[in-house]
């Protein structure tokens, strides 16, 4: 019997169009021998469109965005996704290919468990907790895991009084410091300061994206990323470093014009390696992950390691860290994306 497998992707967020990519390449890995694939557009407006049963390979981003689909009110979505085909059987599992809130954020997720589906990647808590960089790194300090310093802020609160927003950054964090909105991924809204005058434009364009932002301590490092995969007992990958070639690891640098080198596996030691693993480890287990992350840590020349984040659902293209680090441990794309699967099937049996 083939699986029927439910993908989810596009969203209602800024990184919608990274989402369109990674579907593409998740949809020409699959098997089609082994599963029936059923896209489910999401568009940035929060519209929900299920396209056809897919014969086979799709050629472009544009196939997938289904102008002509059955469009799902959302008081229709729930029978509309229970029925995946004419003989009214559920879907097997849903795999949400989205990135950013409303979709990597616990939304989606909770959706799923109410809805009693099997879905791909991390529950609803470490969704939501991996998605506000406040709250994970909040998590993380209290795991005792190495970070660099933050503050953060609500817009409200700047507004009353921005003068004192920054002259508590200067006091608590200084120069070079990274503004970042609390909520989102793919370096979108992030700015690096050196000065007041930059300080204030940053804040003004994170804010642009979230009502909440984090302002961190800048520092010099390497960026160092381990993929992670598993329920309760993870597994890591190989570690792959970044580095751009231009002054931080941004969106253009990301997806538009591949100005930054991928070394994998990373040329750190065994001792860096072993420290690496222990805290991705560390890290997955204070959020209470399952299914994967790739985490993201700074490196120091000195050997000192900090995390910096971990992405409840990263990249996902067949050239993004993430399966590239797999590739390089063993685990080829359509393996990973098979192994994650039945990461999401075993999680939800054990809850049955
Ligand atoms: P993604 O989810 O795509 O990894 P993101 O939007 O969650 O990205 P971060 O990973 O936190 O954002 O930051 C993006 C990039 O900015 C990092 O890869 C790094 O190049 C740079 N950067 C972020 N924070 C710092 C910091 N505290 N010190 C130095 N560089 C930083
Ligand atoms: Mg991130
Ligand atoms: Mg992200
Ligand atoms: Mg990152």
């Amino acid at each position: 019997m083939k699986k029927k497998i439910g993908l989810l992707y596009g969203g209602k967020s800024a990184e919608h169009k990274v989402s369109l990519q990674t579907a593409l390449a998740v949809i020409n890995a699959l098997d089609y021998e082994k599963f029936e694939i059923y896209p489910i557009y999401i568009t940035e407006q929060g519209e929900w469109i299920k396209g056809p049963l897919l014969e086979g390979k799709v050629e472009t981003v544009a196939a997938l965005q289904f102008s002509n689909g059955e469009s799902l009110p959302p008081t229709a979505l729930a029978p509309a996704l229970f029925t995946a085909d004419s003989q009214n059987a559920p879907f097997d599992i849903i795999f949400p290919l989205l990135h950013g809130p409303n979709g990597e954020d616990g939304t989606v997720q909770g959706l799923l468990e109410l809805l009693n589906l099997p879905y791909v990647g991390n529950g609803v808590l470490a969704s939501s907790a991996g998605m506000d960089k406040v709250i994970m790194k909040n998590i993380f300090a209290q795991a005792g895991l190495p970070q660099v310093n933050y503050v953060w802020f609500i817009r409200s609160e700047w507004e009353h009084n921005p003068v004192a927003a920054y002259e508590k950054v200067e006091a608590d964090i200084g120069y070079p410091c990274f503004v970042k909105p609390a909520n989102l991924g793919s370096s979108v809204g992030i700015s690096k300061c050196t000065n007041r005058e930059e300080l204030v434009t940053a804040f003004k364009e994170a804010f642009q994206f979230d009502r909440k932002i984090i302002i961190e301590q800048g520092v010099t490092a390497r960026e160092v990323e381990l993929g992670v995969i598993g329920n309760d007992l993870p597994e890591c990958s190989v570690a792959g470093e970044i580095i751009p070639k231009v002054e931080f690891y941004d969106y253009k640098a990301k997806y538009e014009d591949g100005n930054t080198a991928l070394v994998i596996p990373a040329e750190i030691t065994e001792a860096e390696y072993k420290l690496l693993e222990g805290l991705a480890k560390r890290a997955y287990k204070a959020l209470d992950c399952s299914g994967l992350v790739r985490a993201d840590f700074f490196l120091t020349k000195d050997g000192k390691a900090y995390i910096n984040e971990v992405n409840t659902m990263p990249g996902f293209t067949p050239f993004s860290m993430f399966p590239l680090l797999w590739k390089h441990t063993g685990v080829d794309y359509p393996q990973l994306i098979e192994r994650l699967v039945q990461l999401g099937i075993e999680r939800y049996d054990e809850k049955q």
